[in-house]
């Protein structure tokens, strides 16, 4: 079975990654999904945050595709029946459930299927990942390490 797993990853981080190397062990097929949300601020261009992912994975079943639109409408036309989203904290929960219920009412045969975060990634997001670049802090042990030092120099 196909799942994508949308969302902004501006840039991508151990969390996402955590996310999408465990989905890739449960799919057939997993789609890294980004997608263009012109109402979100990005750093990253997308054609750059496609680059630090495929930098950051090589698996046979993973891939990585530009999005823009409704997820659902994405989902249907690369033949996904799965929307894979991680959960952090309760504070991700009651934004998730509002998605994942709208996503149900546009299409109910495409499901939304959560993965919780590790512990030790509950903490990451991209913001956090930006914020510690941009003061000179070290990101090292919080992103990808093929993409660390790209993701310093652009923002430091
Ligand atoms: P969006 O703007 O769509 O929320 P993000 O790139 O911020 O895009 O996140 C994509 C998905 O990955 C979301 O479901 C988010 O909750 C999840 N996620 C983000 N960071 C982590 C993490 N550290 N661990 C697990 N899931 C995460």
């Amino acid at each position: 079975m196909k799942a994508c797993y949308p969302g902004t990853f501006d840039p991508i981080t151990k969390g996402h990654l955590d996310i999408i190397v465990r989905a890739a062990s449960v799919f057939d097929e997993v789609v890294v999904l980004i997608m263009n949300n012109p109402r979100k601020k990005c750093v990253f261009s997308l054609e750059e945050r496609k680059e630090m992912i495929e930098k950051s994975i090589s698996k046979d079943n993973v891939k990585v595709e530009i999005g823009e639109g409704l997820t659902v409408e994405y989902a249907k036309k690369i033949g996904a029946k799965v929307i894979i989203r991680g959960i952090r904290a309760v504070s991700d929960y009651e934004y998730e459930l509002q998605q994942a219920t709208a996503n149900l009412m546009l299409d109910e045969k495409i499901e939304t299927l959560f993965f919780i975060a590790k512990p030790k990634y509950s903490f990451l997001s991209s913001s956090v990942v930006k914020e510690i670049a941009e003061n000179g802090g070290d990101i090292s042990s919080l992103v990808p390490l093929e993409i660390a030092d790209y993701i310093t120099n652009k923002l430091s």
